[in-house]
């Protein structure tokens, strides 16, 4: 009864991920493949292993309690969900695009022209805040063909690298949103189930935050304690254990992946020596 029903997609772009953290959690499954649900050995959740398109629906109607999806997906849905976490994979932008040998005027060039897309509520909300006067065609695939076969002028679809549009003779010419995965939950959650959310939200920002996060090892002289400690603000300050070679120390600390390479740079200058950068598999803050 009080088991937390987690739906995921089956099959494309999210589903590795989505499963791998719920792993990377510490939740084990008996079987995972070609399975519709599994039960976790370990954790009070199953999965749910449905289409993408479908998740926003089952989550409002409780069928599944919460589940995991592009915040495209539930832009896109209008369902009465509630988005509780973002994940920080599969991010990518929805564009639109048209034919190389256009030149593009600004987003009044739309105006009287048909768009093909998968995603007509994102797409009409652009088109309305924007005063553009657009005909959308909707289709549920291959957008990127559209306008080759002459269905419609421009598209409106999912990028992420820019090389499918580039393959098929469109470029780029406005980014109308950008996704992520994030975490949806039904908004009428027992106590009980809320409860053992609660439990999986920690898990995974502890996750989250490792994956943000190094651990360096790095040997320096004494004298140069204070420049590199001053680099390395770490969770609270710097551990500090002399070496067994007088005047020496080693300093343990965690740093940002984001300025990862910079600080490296300066820790050399301030003269660091013999640094060791290891993965974090768990972080509580
Ligand atoms: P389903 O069969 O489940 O309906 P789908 O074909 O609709 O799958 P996918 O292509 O697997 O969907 O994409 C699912 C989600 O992954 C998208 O809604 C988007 O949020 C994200 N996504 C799509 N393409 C990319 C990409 N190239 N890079 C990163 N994330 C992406
Ligand atoms: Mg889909």
């Amino acid at each position: 009864m009080n088991i937390l029903k987690i739906a995921i997609q089956k099959s494309g772009r999210l589903s590795e991920k989505s499963l791998g953290l719920l792993e990377e959690c510490g939740i084990k499954f008996t079987n995972t493949t070609g399975t519709l649900k599994a039960k976790a050995k370990n954790f009070p959740v199953e999965i749910l292993f449905l289409r993408d398109d479908d998740i926003p629906q089952y989550v409002e109607q409780q069928v599944a309690d919460i589940g995991i999806l592009g915040e495209n997906g539930v832009l896109e849905s209008e369902k009465d969900i509630e988005v509780v976490e973002q994940l920080g994979f599969a991010g990518c932008r929805m564009s639109l695009a048209i034919p190389n040998k256009e030149t593009y005027t600004g987003p009044s060039y739309f105006n009287n022209k048909k768009i093909a897309t998968s995603y007509p509520v994102i797409l009409s909300k652009f088109l309305k805040e924007n005063n553009i006067n657009a005909q959308i065609e909707e289709i549920s695939g291959s957008v990127e063909i559209a306008p080759s076969i002459g269905l419609a002028d421009g598209i409106c679809d999912i990028v992420s690298s820019g090389s499918t549009l580039m393959s098929n003779g469109l470029k780029e010419v406005e980014t109308i949103l950008k996704s992520q995965a994030v975490i949806i939950k039904n908004k009428h959650l027992s106590a009980e189930k809320e409860a053992t959310l609660d439990k999986l939200l920690f898990r995974i920002r502890a996750v989250k935050n490792a994956n943000n996060n190094k651990y360096i090892l790095l040997n320096a002289p004494e004298t140069a304690v204070e420049a590199i400690s001053a680099l390395l603000p770490g969770v609270k300050s710097p551990t500090i254990i002399p070496l067994a070679e007088k005047g020496w120390v080693s300093i343990h600390s965690v740093i940002k992946e984001d300025d990862f390479w910079e600080r490296i740079d300066m820790l050399k200058e301030a003269g660091a020596e013999g640094i060791l950068v290891i993965p974090i598999e768990k972080m509580i803050s």
